[in-house]
């Protein structure tokens, strides 16, 4: 997609922060975090949302899921806790219209 920011982010064509990247996804640092840490999940191929999945792509979210709790570990927030989003639509937030998964974490211990 030519115009989708995120497409842009998987071909280079701008920049960011990446910490994890495989053949299907890649993860990158949210430019304006709401938590200490708040990383952004995409598959590499175009999904506008959650609403425009289809059944074959079924093992493509599992992945992501999966994804999101390796990368939790890898940043040091996977026994702490943490919180996983996907803002579906304008009405949720939705601002870009590449599928994201926000993982958010790294706050201090709440007793
Ligand atoms: P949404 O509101 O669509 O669920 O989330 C989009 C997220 O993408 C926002 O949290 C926003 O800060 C982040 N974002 C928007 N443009 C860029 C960008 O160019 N680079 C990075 N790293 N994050 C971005
Ligand atoms: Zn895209």
């Amino acid at each position: 997609m030519m115009n989708c920011i995120f497409c842009k982010i998987v071909n280079k064509k701008i920049n960011s922060d990446v910490v994890y990247k495989d053949e299907i996804f890649i993860a990158f640092k949210d430019i304006n975090p709401m938590a200490p840490i708040h990383i952004l999940i995409i598959p590499k191929k175009h999904i506008a949302s959650i609403n425009h999945l289809k059944e074959d792509d079924k093992e493509l979210v599992g992945g992501l899921i999966l994804t999101a709790q390796k990368i939790a570990e890898q940043v040091g927030i996977r026994e702490k806790g943490y919180k996983l989003a996907f803002n579906v639509g304008r009405g949720a937030g939705q601002m870009i219209d590449h599928l994201h998964l926000h993982i958010l974490g790294g706050w201090e211990n709440k007793e």
